[in-house]
């Protein structure tokens, strides 16, 4: 079998099926899973919905959060966030730098004294930056441990290039969190958007709609031809003028012939993190007053545990409430290849005291296993990543997206990429 279209969209994550909502002309998306959605889909089990760690709608851009409120049409909620960070053996407000007054006075006094007496300069890697930006006490006790835990990797290893997208703590607010007057960080996003019903995936089902689909296509091999491009999954072959491709880079990479050996050896070398996500039913809405919790200390696995009915109340049934934990992995990591009764069974012992519950009270609970969940900006990463494009943008096929472009984007950020490049295509 055979189809033939202007626009061939590889993936229907939610920047493949902006894509096509953006382009004009014929568009077909196609999807390797049995439903669209990629890093967006939500998942229900005995009543439960979570996402793959709660996923927050913000955007500086209003014009792109009125369009995303258009498309949610009127299942949305305005939250207010309510995260914290488990230090220890006590709560302190997110970020860390607002949140000071909750720790012992000696450690309030040391990283007030390292935000003040921080050296700034030029920094190396993220280790460098976090000491330059925040002071050697926050930096040690806080930042260094929560990014190694989420990059698995020493936060020395990590390139800063992409760092200045972390906002900076006014000196007065540090100094007021300090003292114990309140503040606010990171305020672009915390009042944000959630789908009332249906986790995040309702965005996608609202994007989908009137949407050409086909899902269980797994691209399998790419040939250009005279007039443009054929896709096949070993079954079928689809034909196309244009293809654009928002799937991860090394799995388009894989179906293409030819590829210079640099440009294979630096896609080879590319560096991401897989994720192992629990999710804990309890019978009960004690899960139901934060919106996250961080968790830098290395003896708990996971680094981050969101309270999936703070979001939408209807994410849990009556009564009851949950959690989703995020363990990143890098690839191939033997707890990749724990049971589901183990994660469990380990995730629920360690979060029981910080979430105040026991873990005989858990009533559902459920795993999943993502490959391509973050992209590592490794210190090779600009180097690598500049030499398969090259390669790429030379054969005139377009990427997008998080693993498309690879790129650790939002998803605010992937629409706005797939607008700019269906403005740029549309012309
Ligand atoms: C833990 C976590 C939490 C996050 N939280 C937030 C948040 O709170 N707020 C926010 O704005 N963003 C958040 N994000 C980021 C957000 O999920 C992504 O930016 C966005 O979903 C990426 O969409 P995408 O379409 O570019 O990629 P993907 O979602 O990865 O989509 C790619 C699609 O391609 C398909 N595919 C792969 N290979 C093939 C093939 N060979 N043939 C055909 N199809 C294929 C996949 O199945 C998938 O559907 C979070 C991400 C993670 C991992």
């Amino acid at each position: 079998m055979s189809a033939e279209v202007e626009t061939i969209i590889l993936g229907g994550g939610l920047t493949g099926l902006s894509l096509a909502q953006y382009l004009e002309g014929e568009t077909l998306v196609l999807e390797a899973k049995d439903r669209p959605g990629g890093l967006c889909r939500s998942f229900v089990k005995d009543g439960f919905t979570y996402d793959i760690g709660g996923h927050i709608l913000f955007s500086r851009d209003s014009e792109l959060l009125a369009q995303l409120t258009g498309w949610l049409g009127g299942n949305l909620l305005e939250q207010r966030r309510n995260n914290q960070i488990w230090f220890q053996d006590r709560f302190v407000k997110y970020p860390f730098e607002n949140g000071l007054y909750a720790l012992e006075k000696q450690d309030i006094f040391e990283c007030l004294l390292g935000f003040v007496e921080r050296s700034g300069g030029d920094p190396a890697n993220l280790e460098q930056w976090c000491r330059f930006r925040f002071g050697d006490a926050i930096a040690d006790k806080y930042l260094i441990p929560y990014n190694d835990k989420i990059w698995k990797r020493p936060a020395k290893d990590i390139s800063v290039h992409w760092v200045e997208r972390i906002p900076s703590p006014p000196t007065a607010d540090v100094i007021k969190a300090a003292i114990g007057i309140e503040t606010e960080g990171y305020t672009h996003q915390l009042n944000f958007l959630y789908p009332e019903r249906g986790g995040i995936e309702a965005l996608i089902h609202a994007l989908a709609k009137g949407v050409n689909l086909q899902t269980g296509f797994r691209a399998q091999s790419i040939k250009k031809t005279s007039s443009g491009w054929q896709v096949s999954d070993g079954d079928q072959t689809c034909s196309c003028r244009r293809l654009i491709s928002t799937i991860p880079v090394m799995d388009l990479a894989a179906c293409l012939d030819g590829a210079p050996g640099d440009a294979r050896a630096a896609c080879d070398a590319l560096q991401y993190n897989s994720i192992i996500l629990v999710m804990l039913g309890v019978g009960h809405e004690g899960l139901n007053d934060k919106s996250a919790v961080y968790i830098p200390g290395p003896d708990i696995l996971p680094h981050r545990v969101c309270y999936m009915s703070y979001f939408s109340p209807h994410n849990a049934p009556q009564g009851s409430s949950h959690l989703v934990a995020e363990i990143t992995v890098p690839p191939g990591d033997p707890l990749l290849k724990a049971s589901e009764d183990e994660l469990v069974g380990r995730v629920a012992g360690q979060v029981a005291d910080l979430c105040a519950i026991t873990p005989s009270e858990v009533t559902a609970s459920d795993v999943q296993k993502l490959k391509h969940a973050y992209v590592v900006y490794d210190q090779g990463y600009l180097a690598n990543r500049e030499k398969v494009y090259a390669w790429l943008d030379g054969l005139g096929l377009y990427t997008c997206g998080r693993f498309g472009s690879f790129e650790y984007l939002n998803m605010d950020q992937c629409l706005e990429q797939a607008r700019g490049l269906a403005a740029q295509l549309n012309k």
